[in-house]
């Protein structure tokens, strides 16, 4: 049972949350140990559209990629506009559009289709296009809102798509040329 779920969550490049969260993958749900299951509430920049998310991320990480940058230059707010995107790794079934489903709009880039919200334009969330690969998605960060800052289940573990960042940023994280090989990348670092 475990095997099989960390076996799937490898597919979908989860693999580095199998690896470094195990005792929360078998806590199962992502519940962490003896607390109640956190659910983590968020909206885009003109409130149109609310969601909540249960439990920690599987984990997070910054994107360099044009992709998420493209998107981010429409949105209205501000805390997208830093040059890469801010992902949160979640189990889709963990995640629920709580207000303005009717809002969203979504376009399809690099096989996976991205949800934004018609006003204002923030990506809400990603999730592949592969029927196979929509056990997991991503959840833009800069909508949530933390009641007392960001936690520490929400610190970004890595940089992908490095190589085609428009700013340096200097910080302790592994930076991959593009993505590590569980997100079918090549794993290169970038020195
Ligand atoms: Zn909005
Ligand atoms: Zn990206």
């Amino acid at each position: 049972m475990i095997f099989s779920r960390m076996t799937r969550l490898a597919i979908l490049g989860f693999s580095l949350f199998a690896a470094s969260y195990g005792a929360d993958l078998k806590n199962g749900e992502g519940k962490m140990d003896g607390g109640p299951m956190k659910i983590y509430k968020g909206q885009c920049y003109c409130a149109s559209i609310h969601f909540e998310a249960k439990g920690e991320p599987l984990f997070t990480q910054y994107c360099h990629c044009n992709k998420c940058r493209l998107v981010a230059s429409d949105s209205k707010n501000p805390a997208d506009k830093k040059g890469y995107g801010f992902t949160a790794a979640y189990q889709t079934k963990n995640f629920e559009i709580t207000k303005g489903k009717n809002k969203l709009i979504s376009i399809v880039s690099n096989n996976s289709r991205l949800y934004l919200c018609s006003e204002c334009k923030a990506l809400i969330y990603g999730i592949s296009e592969d029927p196979d690969k929509q056990e997991g998605i991503g959840i833009n960060v800069n909508n949530f809102q933390f009641a007392e800052g960001i936690p520490t289940s929400f610190a970004p573990v890595r940089h992908t798509w490095y190589q085609n960042r428009i700013i340096n940023l200097d910080d302790k994280l592994p930076k991959f040329k593009d993505t590590p090989k569980e997100q079918f990348g090549t794993g290169e670092l970038y020195e």
